[in-house]
Parts: C-alpha cells; sequence; structure tokens
C-alpha cells in the first residue's frame, strides 16, 4: 500500500498513474460530439450505487475503466463551444498545470511554513490584482474559495467596520438582481431578516441609484445603519453593471462601506476594449473576484480585495500551534490571519501559471471575444421575431425567449420554454440555462466559451424553436 504514497520511491507509478488520468480526458476532449449525453438522474444513479466502496479495484486502470461509467462519458463539459448554461468557462491548459502541480506539492496556504514561497506568490497576485482595479497602496486580500465566500467575508469587515454593534438595525443596500449569496451572508453574520434592502434596476438591470439615494436617506430617518452597499459589476443573470461611480459617490456620502461583487465582470480587468465598462470599481472598500468564471481559471480561484489592508484584521485570529502573535512581531507572513478558511489550496498557483504563459492579456483578449460575441447574438435575437430578448448584454449573458407568433397565453409561452430548455438538455445538443423575469420564464445563454460562433448561437435557437414549437403543437392536440 506504501507504493501509493506520493513520495522519492513512487515518482515513476506517479508519473504513470496521472499521464493514464490526463490521456483519458485528453481521449474524452478530442472525441466529445456533445456537451452532454442527456443520462437522466435515474439511469445513472444505479450505476454509482452498484460500486461497493468496501472492495477497491487495486488497479489504477480498472478505476479508470470504472470511472469512464460513474463519470466521465456523461459528465457535462465545458470546453464544449454549445455548453451555454451558467458561468462556468472552459480552462486554460496552464491553470490546468498549475493545478497539477500544486495538488501534487500540497502547499496549505494557512502559514508560511507550510507553503513558503506559495504564500509570496498569492501575496503577489493579490497585489497584482489590486492593482489593476486601483485600489491604491494600502490594498490587500486573499484568494478564497468563491464568489460566495468573497461576498461573505467582505460583508463581515463591512460589518466590523459599521458604526454600532447592534446588528438589528443594521442594513445591506443591494439590487434586486444581486447574487443570493448577499442573502446569506447576512443571515451568517446575524443580521435581522429585514438587513437586505432590494434596490430596484433600471431597463438594463443596473441598479436604480435615485432610488438608492431615497433608500439611504430613510435609513437615516427610521435611525438605520447602512453597513455597506453592494454594487453588482456583472450580475449573473444579466451581466449587468450597477453604475459604479455614482454608488461611489452616495458612499462617500453617507459614509457606508462600497462592496463592489465583480465575480462575473471582473475578466474586464484584464480586458483589452471593454476595461472602461467596470471604471468606477477603483473606489470600492472591497472587491469579490472569480478568476474561475472570467479568467478561464478550473475552480476554485476566487479573491476578496479590500482597499484598507488593516480591515482584515476583523477576520484574524491567533493559535499558539499556528500563527502566535508573535509571528505577527517577526514579520513572518500567515495568509490564515487574513481568511476565513484554516487549511487552504495553493489555487493562486493556476493563475501565476497562466499569467506567466499566456500573460494578462491572452486572458483579456479571450474575455473580449465572448462580449462580443454575446452582441453579435444580441443582433441576432433581436432581428428574429421568434424571440424577445431583455437586454444588450453588458458582458456575455443573453437572456430572451422563444415567442410564438400565434401563441399569445403568457402561461403557454412559459410552458414552451420551460419544455425546450427541458428537451435541449436531455437531447445533450446543448446546454442552456433559464431564469424569470417580471415573474416570466426565459432562457439564457451564458457566453464563456471563445469557441462558441454565431453559427452555434443560430443552431441552438433553432433547436429551441424546433422543441418549443413541438411543445405548442402537442398541447394544441392535446385540447382539441
Ligand atoms: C457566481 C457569483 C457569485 C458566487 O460565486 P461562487 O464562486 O459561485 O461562490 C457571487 N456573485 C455573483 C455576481 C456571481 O455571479
Amino acid at each position: 500500500m506504501r507504493s501509493h504514497l506520493l513520495n522519492d520511491t513512487t515518482a515513476e507509478h506517479y508519473r504513470r498513474s496521472v499521464t493514464e488520468g490526463v490521456e483519458r480526458v485528453a481521449a474524452k476532449l478530442a472525441t466529445t460530439q456533445r456537451p452532454f449525453t442527456g443520462v437522466t438522474v435515474d439511469a445513472l444513479a444505479p450505476v454509482i450505487e452498484r460500486i461497493d466502496l468496501d472492495r477497491p479495484l487495486h488497479d489504477t486502470t480498472a478505476a479508470l475503466d470504472e470511472l469512464e461509467d460513474v463519470y466521465l462519458r456523461d459528465a457535462v463539459y465545458f470546453h464544449h463551444p454549445r455548453y451555454l448554461a451558467h458561468l462556468n468557462c472552459p480552462v486554460v491548459i496552464p491553470a490546468v498545470l498549475g493545478e497539477a502541480v500544486l495538488s501534487a506539492v500540497n502547499s496549505s496556504l494557512d502559514t508560511w511554513d507550510q507553503s513558503a514561497g506559495g504564500t509570496l506568490i498569492e501575496r503577489k497576485l493579490i497585489d497584482w490584482t489590486a492593482a489593476r482595479i486601483g485600489l491604491g497602496a494600502a490594498a490587500d486580500g486573499v484568494f478564497t474559495s468563491g464568489g460566495t465566500q468573497s461576498n461573505l467575508q467582505a460583508l463581515l469587515l463591512a460589518r466590523e467596520e459599521a458604526k454600532t454593534r447592534d446588528l438589528a438595525t443594521l442594513r445591506v443596500l443591494t439590487s434586486e438582481v444581486s447574487h443570493f449569496s448577499v442573502q446569506k451572508s447576512a443571515k451568517l453574520l446575524g443580521l435581522g431578516q429585514d438587513a437586505v434592502v432590494s434596490i430596484p434596476v433600471d431597463h438594463d438591470k443596473r441598479m436604480r441609484t435615485v432610488a438608492l439615494a431615497r433608500e439611504l436617506a430613510r435609513c437615516a430617518e427610521d435611525g438605520q445603519i447602512p453597513m455597506a452597499v453592494v454594487a453588482t459589476a456583472g450580475s449573473t443573470d444579466f451581466g449587468s453593471i450597477d453604475p459604479l461611480p455614482e454608488i461611489a459617490e452616495l458612499c462617500a456620502q453617507y459614509g457606508v462601506w462600497m462592496h463592489v461583487d465583480a465575480a462575473y465582470g471582473c475578466g474586464l480587468l484584464a480586458s483589452l476594449k471593454h476595461r472602461d465598462r467596470i471604471s468606477g470599481i477603483e473606489h470600492a472598500d472591497s472587491v469579490t473576484v472569480d478568476y474561475h468564471k472570467s479568467f478561464f481559471q478550473p475552480v476554485s480561484s476566487s479573491a476578496v480585495l479590500v482597499r484598507d489592508a488593516a480591515t482584515l484584521r476583523h477576520a484574524t485570529y491567533h493559535a499558539e500551534y499556528l500563527n502566535p502573535r508573535r509571528m505577527v512581531t517577526e514579520r513572518i507572513p500567515n495568509q490564515v490571519d487574513k481568511s476565513l478558511q484554516t487549511t487552504r489550496r495553493f489555487d493562486a498557483l493556476k493563475l501565476w501559471m497562466t499569467l506567466r504563459v499566456m500573460g494578462a492579456d491572452g486572458i483579456g483578449r479571450l474575455f473580449d471575444e465572448v462580449c462580443d460575441l454575446a452582441q453579435d447574438g444580441w443582433r441576432l435575437l433581436t432581428a428574429d421575431p421568434r424571440f424577445d430578448v431583455v437586454v444588450e448584454p453588458s458582458l456575455s449573458t443573453l437572456v430572451f425567449r422563444y415567442v410564438p407568433a400565434a401563441v399569445t397565453d403568457p402561461a403557454s409561452i412559459d410552458r414552451a420554454n420551460l419544455y425546450a430548455r427541458k428537451a435541449l438538455f436531455a437531447s445533450g445538443d446543448a446546454v442552456v440555462a433559464g431564469t424569470k423575469v417580471a415573474g416570466r420564464h426565459y432562457l439564457k445563454f451564458t457566453l464563456l466559451n471563445p469557441e462558441t460562433t454565431t453559427a452555434d448561437i443560430t443552431a441552438v435557437l433553432d433547436l429551441i424553436a424546433g422543441h418549443a414549437e413541438q411543445y405548442l403543437g402537442e398541447s394544441l392536440e392535446r385540447a382539441s
């Protein structure tokens, strides 16, 4: 059994095992025709159920053969140009290489004595990101597991910086299309049930700053303390970007912490063409970035950045066995002092390898491509009488629905769109997402694959229309 431990005597076994796994995935990439096989839960669950975890195979090849049946064959493949659903990106090879290295070395980024260079690499990437944002010389931050955790940590800091300890009076102001992790964070932070105040959006799904100003004034009158305004730079559904400069002005006027959730829009930080779309982000007190969304990094890769490094002290606790207080004066860099996590992956290495091999411009060009593709898709949709499209994209998302000329009953249109999405998923030909707009069912393309073409978009729209028409035809038959 010792032959399975990765060490000096097993290097050859390691090389062979990992290569075998890489070969399987490479073969998969080469032969995958569709983003999904359409497998159902009922079909797949028994295959996994049958496997007895207490009877190991004792053989890598056999385990990989089995993996083909339980996972690889039916996985949802984000690299396929017709995967158009959620905020998942195809990943860049230098990052995958970084992933292989970081899991083999298995550094843990909580303390210097578990990571050494890893800590310094992470710090340099934090500084790099903060500089791209324009947060200033006192900025800092830390890698996290994802945007959800980044938002939670930012709001923790905001709560601790707030002018009261009375949690019941604290308010978080955020647009009605902001991410649900704002709500979850409020709950975890012990805020009251009404703590999150939803600010309406305009036609383009951007926070109405007039409404924000009104709400800030109302809070002041009612004795409530706004502890943070959470602006969204790239809403999950629409990719809409709140008016950051105006929000920054209001935050400054009222002395409120400004958090920018750029989990999705952070790709613009590397953009060569559209960087201006997030100008104003430099005024933030804290920023969430998800490199695993628009920097083409494997999950997980995310960070929270702050304008004032000192605010991170609210996440600092000392343990004698790990990061005793004296290490601060000894200037030993322990990232755990800034993090909600303790043991923590060296995810930063993936971004490091990406920047060292491709450079930020390489990432920016890929993200620009998908933003431009979304513009083309928007033009296609607006010109197509079969579809109604919600907003012109600011990033790479299109929200639309099939609207048959002959059918006016809104409930039937809803059902036709729901059916089309399900039928498409079951066919595996393409994967699209769905959401609700003003109570009605819509479909969504999140375009993060530069390999997707307008021809793919046209083809998937035809597939959607075909499924919806089939549904409406059949429901007409049923009715007659
Ligand atoms: C995806 C997303 C999040 C959550 O990020 P995870 O990495 O999934 O935890 C937060 N905010 C926005 C706007 C997002 O799109």
